[in-house]
């Protein structure tokens, strides 16, 4: 759990023992929903509410410190914030997998936002579609 400490304190949050954990859990799972970070919290506290763990998260993805990845029809993941990366996201199982961020996206939507007078903040570049596991699960 090194790191973590710093790093929340870094962005402005204290360094509360429900935040260390929620971040410890989501990055053993690396994208996780709400409900898959509390159902592994409540192993180890169980006497944390949901709505604290939500307040939490909310609260982290203010500060930058988790990102919260979209998946349509289903509720969002959450991911520790990294490197720029890219999404597969599967719209049957909601499976996230990353993948690098191919150099030629990354300078031209830099680009489209330059030229459009737009001031870039942040860019998250999913691809949705259904994974191979279940292409063959569909199939069969
Ligand atoms: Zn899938
Ligand atoms: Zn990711």
């Amino acid at each position: 759990m090194t790191g973590y400490a710093e790093l929340l304190k870094e962005k402005g949050l204290k360094a509360t023992f429900q935040r260390m954990t929620i971040l410890s859990v989501i990055e053993r799972m690396g994208h996780a929903t709400v409900d898959e970070i509390y159902e592994s919290v409540l192993e180890t506290h169980p006497t944390l509410s949901l709505a604290t763990v939500y307040k939490n998260i909310v609260a982290m993805v203010g500060q930058g410190v988790l990102v919260e990845v979209p998946i349509s029809g289903r509720k969002s993941k959450y991911e520790l914030k990294k490197s720029e990366h890219l999404h597969l996201i599967c719209t049957e199982c909601g499976e996230v997998e990353d993948r690098p961020l191919d150099r030629v996206i990354g300078e031209d939507t830099r680009k489209i936002a330059e030229n459009s007078s737009f001031e870039l903040q942040g860019r998250q570049v999913n691809l949705y579609g259904v994974c191979a596991k279940c292409r063959t699960a569909l199939a069969s």
